[in-house]
């Protein structure tokens, strides 16, 4: 195992028999090797993005998300641009350089009503990024984004084999479509981001190397990997959650395969484990996203059962969060924690 390890190290593609091997792999060793490169590249620092669940309305029916539009139960709510703008003036002076605005596919924000709320944020704090993750759009209306200021876009692939995606989501959402709006998000000159869940029904580890194999081709700046977790709403609801252990086991392959990746450790990953967080880091993760959301929407925002982080204060997220990271002997660090295209090492 040691020697896979090594060949991945060495940026050596492992064929497909090598990358199902370390996928199940149980050593240490592949966790040490990970912190090593990513802490070559970004030191002991954690860069902290602050998310904004700023709509729960989607016209999406994905089977394992409860924010689908076929969830009757959910209690609908958006944010204004007053209130958008509110969760960054108190992001900030917590340490907030990144504000990630998202939500479902909700028709009511338009390009219009889009572009506006970017302007003004981006005006108001001309030192942070601001990333998006509101799904499938137009080239159009993802480059009138990117003029208005957007820097990064957050739009996890899901699987990357298509058979497996149709399992996942109704006929009227397309793979294809999926993959074309990373590429047009690429070209347009966005930080982009793709990923999948863990142990969604019916994945195995071949799509796994596929959805491994998918991220070398695209080459993202950031890739989010966390595990599916069932919401009691959904047509997944029987279904069993994801396994932590290969969740940390992908973050290390990731950080070996492309060392300057930004990669967050997920609150699915703490929601499964009270320590998922820390265990991510210390498996080769560099990035953590508290909740900058307005306290009194949290608790509608669920896309799984049992989420954390749904009951405190912006405040207390990022204190618990620094301690955390303190704890295992990094440093939360005030920056806009962009991507470095030239790997140092
Ligand atoms: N609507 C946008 C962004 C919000 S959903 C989009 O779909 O891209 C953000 C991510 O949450 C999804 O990409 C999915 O990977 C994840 N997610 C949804 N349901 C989940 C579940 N039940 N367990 C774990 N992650 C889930
Ligand atoms: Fe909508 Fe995103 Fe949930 Fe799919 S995953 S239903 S697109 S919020």
């Amino acid at each position: 195992m040691k020697q896979l390890v090594d060949k991945l190290e060495a940026l050596q593609i492992l064929e497909r028999e090598e990358f199902k091997k370390i996928l199940l792999c149980d050593e240490d060793y592949l966790f040490e090797r990970a912190r090593y490169v990513a802490q070559g590249v970004y030191g002991k620092s954690i860069f902290m993005r602050g998310l904004i669940e700023f709509t729960n309305y989607c016209k999406n029916n994905c089977y394992y998300c409860g924010l689908r539009a076929g969830n009757k139960e959910a209690q609908r709510y958006r944010l204004s641009k007053e209130q958008i703008l509110q969760c960054c003036k108190t992001g900030y002076p917590l340490g907030f350089r990144t504000f990630v605005l998202q939500g479902g596919e909700d028709p009511h924000y338009t390009d219009e009503i889009l572009v506006d709320i970017v302007r003004e944020i981006k005006a108001a704090y001309s030192d942070c990024a601001v990333t998006l993750s509101i799904g499938e759009r137009s080239y159009e209306s993802y480059e009138l984004l990117f003029k208005a200021g957007a820097d990064r876009y957050l739009l996890r692939h899901e699987t990357a084999n298509d058979e497996h995606y149709k399992t996942l989501h109704p006929d009227t959402m397309s793979p294809t479509n999926r993959k074309k709006c990373l590429y047009d998000l690429k070209k347009i000159g966005y930080q982009v981001g793709c990923g999948f869940m863990v142990g969604t029904p019916n994945q195995t580890l071949e799509h796994i190397v596929d959805d491994l194999l998918f991220i070398k081709e695209l080459q993202p700046q950031m890739v989010g990997i966390g595990p599916f977790i069932p919401h009691s709403d959904t047509p997944l609801k029987d279904s069993k959650a994801g396994d932590v252990h290969l969740t940390l086991n992908i973050l290390a392959i990731l950080r070996l395969m492309q060392p300057n990746l930004l990669l967050p450790a997920t609150t699915a990953l703490g929601t499964l484990d009270v320590h998922g967080r820390e265990r991510g880091i210390l498996a080769g993760a560099n990035v953590v996203m508290p909740n900058l959301s307005p306290v009194e929407v949290r608790k509608k925002y669920l896309l799984y059962d049992n989420k954390i982080c749904t009951g405190e204060e912006a405040a207390e997220c990022v204190d618990c969060m620094r301690n955390r990271m303190k704890h295992i002997g990094y440093e939360i660090v005030v920056s806009r924690g962009d991507f470095l295209s030239h790997c140092e090492r």
